[in-house]
């Protein structure tokens, strides 16, 4: 049987990866995290965290995600950018191998490469990406100064971000399917008192108009059937989101959307393989439990190689 080059690979450095990747540097294991684009994962978008415990006031996003990897960096992670192409294992091993054609392996291999937005799937959102369609209010919304945009969506990402555009836009339409919001209670009380913000119920859009980019979007309201159009300079769409699971090319249980099941160790259905963060089936969805995720997975890791 091959040896293990690493005691674990981590793939991902959101804040599952970059903690997991925190407590396997202190506990001195032989690993490597990849990670395809910069650090930070989805956390590193959010203009505002208001709910990560030990800021009182809030932090953004980026600062968190930059504090957590040169935490990682001070106790030695080794932190390489490469997008993963395939995860797999053969004869109790694991292996990962990244884009550049290396296949690495480890006793262990904690996934945590997190969730991707889901697109709309409406006519005009491919063609108009990035020329007035975005997936990242944080990332495009100041090139929207004195503009109208829309928001797509009625969770906690699109009504914080709805509200985050309001300091650029001179209007934020949010273009929500029900007349009900999924958001926490402390968002809608934000969004419901921002002048700015026009919420357009039961409604959903059709089509994303423009000849260069987004001039306006076509909505139709499914109690009535009417539709209309909306003049908008940009739109940000935020219907929820589905795991970056695709790279397991290995038989692991997962949840109906894809989602990978594992138990509270965060050990998926294949011994040595973990899930952390928000690839893995959970109730809830956030930077501090993808924290615990990532420590909980760490620490596993660690005894499972101690034996
Ligand atoms: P989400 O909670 O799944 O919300 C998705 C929203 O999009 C829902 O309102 C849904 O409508 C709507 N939607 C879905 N498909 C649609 C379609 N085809 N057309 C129109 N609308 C559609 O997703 P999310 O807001 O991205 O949040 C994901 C997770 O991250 C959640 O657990 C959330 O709590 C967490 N998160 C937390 C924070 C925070 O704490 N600050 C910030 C961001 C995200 P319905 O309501 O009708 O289903």
């Amino acid at each position: 049987m091959k040896r293990a080059e690493f005691d674990v690979i981590i793939v991902g450095a959101g804040p599952a990866g970059l903690t997991a990747g925190i407590y396997v540097a202190r506990a001195g294991l032989n690993a490597v995290l990849y990670e395809k684009l910069s650090p930070g994962g989805q956390a590193a978008t959010t203009d505002l965290v208001e709910n990560y415990p030990g800021f009182d006031r809030g932090i953004s996003g980026l600062e968190l995600m930059e504090k957590m990897e040169s935490q990682a960096r001070r106790f030695g992670l080794r932190i390489e950018f490469k997008p993963v192409d395939r995860v797999y294992s053969s004869d109790g091993l694991h292996f990962v191998r990244t884009a550049d054609g290396e296949d690495n392996s480890a006793r262990a291999v904690i996934v945590a490469t997190g969730a991707e937005p889901n697109p709309l799937g409406v006519p005009g959102e491919d063609a108009l990406r990035g020329r007035g369609v975005s997936y990242c209010a944080t990332c495009d919304g100041p090139l929207y100064r004195s503009g109208k945009v829309a928001v797509v969506g009625g969770g906690d990402s699109a009504v914080g971000e709805a509200i985050f555009l309001t300091r650029f836009a001179s209007k934020v339409y949010l273009v929500h399917r029900r007349h009900q919001l999924r958001a926490t209670k402390s968002l809608q009380d934000k969004a419901l008192s921002n002048d700015k913000v026009e919420f357009i119920w039961d409604s959903v859009v059709t089509r994303i108009e423009g000849e260069d980019s987004v001039n306006s979007i076509s909505i139709r309201n499914v109690r009535s059937a009417k539709e209309r159009k909306l003049k908008v300079d940009g739109v940000f769409i935020y219907v929820g989101r589905k795991p970056n699971s695709a790279i397991l090319d290995t038989e692991v249980r997962s949840d109906q959307k894809g989602y990978i099941i594992t138990n509270e160790h965060m050990e998926t259905s294949v011994k040595g393989l973990f899930a952390a963060g928000d690839v893995r089936s959970k109730l809830l969805y956030q930077i501090a439990t993808a924290v615990g995720d990532g420590a909980t997975a760490a620490y596993a890791v660690e005894k499972s190689i101690a034996g």
